[in-house]
């Protein structure tokens, strides 16, 4: 496996630091719901995962909801997003983080996303984060202001090599406002006071005053307790580099002394139909818009992989539509394949029970025919699963092949791909030459015929597919 890690800007071979391969992704804040971009990222990282165990590693990966004290903005001014979040829905900010992460795991089960090993729930890290401002205030890295304990950037020599951050710029194009206490502009609170007037219904007591975590403490003190540092993968998305990523490094190694990451992988944002996706512009998508539009979490997720995690991605429904086709395409070669007998080691559904076993335990994947070694390299090469879909275009797969690329991206192909017979499989020849022939009233007969027998055949501009009726 070869990744871009963003703290070398390189390409660079990956080498596991333990046994098992030690993988933190900065999770959802759970205050609303998540879009199709949120939901790109995480699709990006179970690839990530995916290819690993594919290769033979064991994983453990941890995963963070951020249910406590992520402010609007990534500085420390703004409201709360889970308080604000509870105060729109006349919840309390629990029920609001119950809500919105148990509608999040709803869509990660719909994606067919690898479970992750932890789920962490920032506010059962509470203790655990006053434990980390302890050691950092021990070793001198903090300072208390009027509103908080604030990280002294300037004690930490390498702060701004992460991001090369320009800090004398943002020093002097720092605003002057109620932080002003801060020392340096880049600061930042790893614990804040709750003010007189503040309603704050989520608050703990540390330092003698009711308060909460910053949002940058959380990812160190669960990765700390969780995984234990360095860890091997850092996920998340772009815009965390500058600011969230750079505090956790800041803060790790103030607490604990450590590196908190070996390899920083970082995904790029999705547009749509070339916009940023915004409310304003009302483009703010669902999983569930798109399966009132006819297309499945899963479609979704074959259009995401038919690009690269590092470019920008521009979403239309056009090409939605064209990612469903593919997927479809698939399905019916796979029931093709099956129904041929090329390279069917196991029964069908046993074949796909077990790929979803061993996903789960880790064993590595075997190919018998070299085009899934094929495909696997190409995504070994950062993730480059856009090259691995063209070669799987290309190539005749065997039916185990089909096994292990299901396995390996999770497209619940194996599963959705229609069980024909022979006499199904010459209908359909028959309709394709009859439609090549204009004979069209021939053409759909056979197409009722097959409707008659549970066969749904479409024609797209990929060619004929058929899936079970609904
Ligand atoms: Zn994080």
């Amino acid at each position: 496996m070869r990744l871009f890690n963003t703290a070398t800007k390189k390409i660079e071979k990956f080498k596991p630091l333990g046994e098992d391969v030690k993988i933190y992704t900065c999770g959802p804040t759970v205050y609303g719901y998540q879009h199709i971009g949120n939901y790109a990222a995480y699709i990006y990282w179970d690839l990530l995962v995916r290819a690993l165990r594919a290769e033979g590693h064991a994983v453990r990966r941890v995963l963070n909801f951020t249910d406590v004290g992520h402010l609007v903005s990534d500085g420390d001014e703004g409201e709360d997003k889970l308080e604000k979040g509870a105060e729109r829905d006349g919840k309390t900010p629990y029920e609001v983080a119950k809500f919105y992460g148990d509608d999040f795991m709803r869509g990660w089960d719909l994606l067919d996303l690898v479970q992750p090993d932890v789920i962490a729930h920032a506010t059962d890290y509470i203790e655990a984060d006053m434990r980390a401002v302890d050691l950092m205030t021990e070793h001198g890295f903090t300072y208390e202001t009027r509103d908080g304990v604030y990280f002294d950037t300037a004690k930490f020599d390498r702060y701004a090599d992460f991001a090369r951050l320009d800090l004398a710029g943002l020093q002097a194009g720092a605003r002057v406002g109620f932080s002003s206490e801060k020392r340096n502009a880049s600061d930042f609170a790893v614990w804040k006071f709750i003010q007189p007037g503040e309603k704050h219904i989520m608050r703990w007591d540390y330092l003698g005053r009711p308060g909460y975590p910053g949002w940058h403490l959380e990812c160190s003190t669960i990765i700390h307790e969780e995984l234990g540092e360095p860890i091997d993968i850092h996920t998340g998305g772009i815009d965390h580099v500058p600011v969230h990523h750079t505090n956790e490094i800041a803060q790790t190694y103030a607490s604990y002394g450590r590196e908190l990451a070996r390899t920083w992988l970082h995904c790029n944002f999705i547009t749509i139909d070339g916009e940023k996706i915004s409310k304003s512009l009302g483009n703010v998508y669902l999983l569930s818009d798109l399966a009132e539009r006819g297309f499945s979490a899963l479609d979704f997720k074959m259009w995401v992989l038919s690009g690269h995690y590092q470019g920008t991605r521009n979403f239309t429904f056009e090409s939605l539509a064209g990612a469903k086709a593919r997927r479809l395409n698939w399905r019916n070669k796979i029931a093709l394949t099956y129904q041929r007998g090329a390279g069917v080691s196991d029964a069908k559904g046993e074949a796909g029970n077990k790929a979803g076993a061993e996903i789960e335990t880790g064993a590595g994947a075997k190919s018998n025919s070299g085009v899934f070694t094929e495909v696997l390299s190409a995504v070994g090469n950062n993730l480059n699963s856009a090259e691995a879909f063209a070669i799987i275009d290309n190539s005749d797969l065997s039916y185990d092949d089909w096994v292990l690329v299901d396995r390996l991206f999770g497209l619940g192909l194996i599963k959705e791909s229609p069980d024909i017979n022979t006499a199904q499989v010459d209908l359909i020849r028959e309709r394709e030459s009859a439609r090549a022939n204009k004979d069209f009233a021939r053409a759909d007969e056979l197409r009722d015929k097959l409707l008659t027998q549970g066969i749904a055949v479409r024609d797209t501009a990929e060619g004929t597919v058929w899936e079970y009726a609904g």
